[in-house]
């Protein structure tokens, strides 16, 4: 692949990277322990009020799988991004062969050739 339109994906997946993170970082904290983990904070419960208890517990439960499919998508950007700096960008993980180019040009973070997927 031209060394021009890696540097180009590159870009887009750096801009892809600071997205993610600035919508997890606006209801879960980076967990510094586990490296590409991050942890919804959990909600102050109010004592007493078992109705807005109920509520909070349920909004919790919606951003723990908002948190997940962006942890999800995060680190398989973070992976392309380790491909490119490595030079194995386009490169199928399992079967080493190069991924089609227009395969990744719709999905940038695919570490997959088409057949392996
Ligand atoms: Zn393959």
């Amino acid at each position: 692949m031209a060394k021009e339109l890696i540097t180009k994906i590159e870009q887009g997946l750096k801009e892809k990277k600071a997205r993610l993170e600035q919508e997890l970082s606006s209801f879960a904290t980076k967990d510094s322990g586990v490296k590409g983990d991050w942890d919804t904070t959990y909600p102050r419960v109010p004592e007493g009020d078992l109705e807005d208890a109920a509520s909070e517990v349920e909004e919790y439960s919606t951003k723990l799988r908002i948190e997940f499919s962006l942890e999800k998508q995060l680190l398989e950007v973070n992976g392309a991004l380790e491909r490119i700096a490595k030079n194995q960008f386009g490169i199928c993980k399992v079967c080493k062969k190069e991924i089609p180019q227009e395969r990744l040009l719709a999905i940038p973070e695919s570490a997959h050739c088409t057949e392996c997927t």
